[in-house]
């Protein structure tokens, strides 16, 4: 039989343009919708858009911390309405490449919504498309909580086009998305509170880490309410009226959920084509990406396994080498950096001390200092945390992590000998260059602690 397309991509973000495109690339037929943004979440209402945000709310404190180094920078004002112009312009600009290179690859685009009629069927705008292959990469969504009042809060969906920078921010939520959005309103002079119902933020990550964050969210004037959930809230004139389990109340002027995403499948028909998914809704693969229809695939954050955009554009670009080329190109999995962009930022690869310890005793370095900046700037809370995780038996460094200026620049490259399985003593052998933060790595002479599993140590 034949098909209208050899593949159809339903979804224009990062996994399914890299995958329509390398398709096309491949001399495949390639169809790909997408109602909503070229360039999906990460590029519109993630990361791009976050970390320029990000950027701008760090030029208070630099131009403070330039008058240790004689310079007369007068206390400015930030103007929001003017950041988010800026913003949508370069966002703008990035939609377009996207939506261009797809054209430039020989793909055919659809400004539509897909929905699956059966597994080589798609009614995309109301006209139906056929394929022999398809792809799902719809990505995810923030979920929204659930307590009364809810809906007077915003998800990161919102985030990125409010009319005025609120004075005052109620963030609730202890992940990525909240601690980086603490850091962005209070480094823009935003009063930030952070709801979490863990002691510390980032559950999962480095104890060491989670202790250094929070110290420095504290230190960036940001109130942690840890252990705390919200019950209520309730709208008023101008402000909303934030109750805590406590008995807490906090007026503030924007509550700001971020509670973590969700697959994106709703009015997919998923059913329809016979593609299952599990029970929190994310669309099951192998590890080809391969669902439990045989001609479709699904790729990214639609997946919830790993939910980066690395992750999702490596899915997308080996699958379709696999369906079209010779030889996929491979990422490895296993240790991935990922970074937080708070202030300063994160950046960690590897496994964690409690992780390592786990699988057996690790030999743990761990360097504390108030980086070469801050003697002349006088900002002396805001400091570096470096650690290396080492295999004891093998002396491989497993784990590498850090808070601090450039972490997820540093910790990009130190990804490189992690996934090559260096050593300690290949660390050591490393001439550093001088001077630098990133010297600290391989420097590290004096063993910190040895981390055990809890129970062999009890
Ligand atoms: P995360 O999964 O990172 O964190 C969710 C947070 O919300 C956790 O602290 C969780 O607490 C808390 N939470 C969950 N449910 C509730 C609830 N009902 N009431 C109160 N708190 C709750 O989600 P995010 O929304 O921050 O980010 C979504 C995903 O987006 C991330 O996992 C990541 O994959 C991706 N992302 C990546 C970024 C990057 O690479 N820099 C930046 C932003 C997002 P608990 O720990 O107790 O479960």
């Amino acid at each position: 039989m034949s098909y209208d397309f050899d593949l159809f991509v339903i979804g224009g973000g990062s996994a399914g343009t890299r995958c329509a495109r390398i398709a096309a690339g491949l001399g495949a037929r390639v169809g790909v919708a997408e109602d909503r943004h070229w360039g999906g979440t990460c590029v519109n209402i993630g990361c791009v858009p976050k970390k320029l945000m990000v950027m701008a709310s760090e030029y208070g404190a630099a131009m403070q911390d330039a008058r240790g180094f004689g310079w007369d920078v007068p206390a400015g004002r930030h103007h929001w309405a003017d950041l988010i112009a800026a913003k949508d312009v370069e966002i703008n600009r990035l939609q377009g490449i996207y939506r261009r290179m797809l054209d430039g690859a020989g793909a055919k685009v659809f400004d539509a919504r897909a929905k699956f009629i059966d597994a080589h069927t798609l009614d995309v705008g109301g006209k139906p498309v056929t394929a022999e292959r398809i792809v799902i990469a719809t990505g995810g969504q923030p979920i929204r909580p659930e307590f009364p009042g809810a809906e007077h809060g915003i998800v990161s969906d919102d985030a990125f086009d409010l009319k005025e920078l609120p004075p005052h921010v109620t963030l609730i939520g202890g992940g990525y998305i909240a601690v980086e959005f603490a850091g962005i309103f209070a480094g823009l002079g935003a009063k930030v509170d952070l709801i979490m119902r863990q002691d510390l933020p980032l559950r999962g990550f480095d104890q060491d880490l989670r202790t250094s964050l929070a110290d420095a969210l504290t230190a960036q004037g940001v109130k942690l309410w840890p252990g705390r959930r919200i019950v209520n809230v309730d709208p008023d004139r101008l402000a909303k009226r934030v109750t805590l389990d406590n008995g807490t109340v906090i007026d503030t002027g924007l509550v700001f959920a971020a509670v973590g995403r969700a697959p994106n499948t709703g009015g997919l028909n998923l059913a329809g084509a016979g593609v299952a998914t599990t029970a929190a809704g994310a669309i099951m693969v192998d590890e080809q990406q391969a669902t439990s229809a045989k001609n479709v695939f699904a790729i990214g954050d639609v997946t919830d396994r790993m939910n980066l955009t690395p992750v999702a554009i490596a899915e997308g670009h080996s699958l379709a080498e696999r369906l079209f080329g010779h030889g996929p190109r491979t990422w490895r999995l296993d240790a991935v950096a990922t970074a937080v962009f708070s202030s300063p930022p994160i950046g960690t690869v590897g496994l964690t001390e409690e992780q390592a310890a786990e699988q057996g005793p690790a030999d743990i370095y761990v360097s504390r200092f108030t980086p070469m900046r801050h003697t002349l700037s006088g900002r002396s809370t805001r400091k570096t945390m470096m650690k290396l995780v080492v295999d004891q038996a093998s002396q491989r460094v497993v784990g590498a992590h850090m808070l601090g200026d450039d972490a997820p620049e540093i910790i990009q490259g130190l990804s490189i000998a992690i996934n090559l399985g260096a050593t300690k003593a290949d660390f050591d052998h490393t001439v550093g260059i001088h001077p630098t933060a990133a010297e600290e790595f391989v420097t590290m002479r004096t063993r910190t602690r040895v981390a055990e599993a809890r129970a062999a140590a009890e």
